[in-house]
């Protein structure tokens, strides 16, 4: 599927998340399914949670119990491949990176939308961060119903 269209499967989606119970706490996910030589999501990682190995070509394997979710990885990522995620009662908080203008602001209302670009539901905006090392990728956090944990990937205004 994923060389057929660029989406990956569901399951493929599941190899990347640990299991719901790790996530009380958010974690990187990295959706990042194509061996080509990258890592800076390992080096820019200040917990060691990320591991590529000697062959850069390889993919990226989190450590979930190294990870504390602090999303430097996200801004890292030159493929803008990796969120974070953490589920808070029947609500799933995304830290996502996002690069387009108009910015989100804090509070808007934005439509939720799934790895084919369809809208799936809302997207409450809860953070907008942006610092000068992010070299101008913002890291927004979001808040969308649980039950879109495997399908939201981004949001549009
Ligand atoms: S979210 Fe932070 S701790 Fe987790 S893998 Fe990314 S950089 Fe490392
Ligand atoms: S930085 Fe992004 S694209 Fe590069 S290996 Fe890591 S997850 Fe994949």
């Amino acid at each position: 599927m994923l060389n057929k269209t660029g989406v990956p499967s569901l399951s493929l989606i599941k190899t990347k998340f640990p299991e719901q119970n790790k996530l009380f706490k958010a974690k990187a996910i990295t959706e990042c399914y194509e061996e080509i030589p990258c890592n800076p999501c390992s080096t820019s990682c200040p917990f060691e949670a990320i591991t590529i190995g000697e062959d850069i070509n390889k993919l990226p394997v989190v450590d979930f119990d190294k990870c504390t979710g602090c999303g430097i990885c996200v801004y890292s990522c030159p493929g803008l491949a990796i969120f974070t995620v953490a589920l808070k009662k029947e609500k799933a908080i995304f830290k996502i990176p996002y690069e387009l203008l108009p910015y989100p602001k804090v509070d808007e209302t934005w439509k939720a939308v799934n790895r084919d670009g369809l809208v799936i539901g809302e997207a409450i905006i809860k953070k907008v961060i942006l610092k000068p090392k992010q070299d101008r990728t913002l890291l927004v956090e979001v808040e969308v119903d649980k039950n879109l944990l495997y399908d939201f990937i981004t949001i549009k205004e």
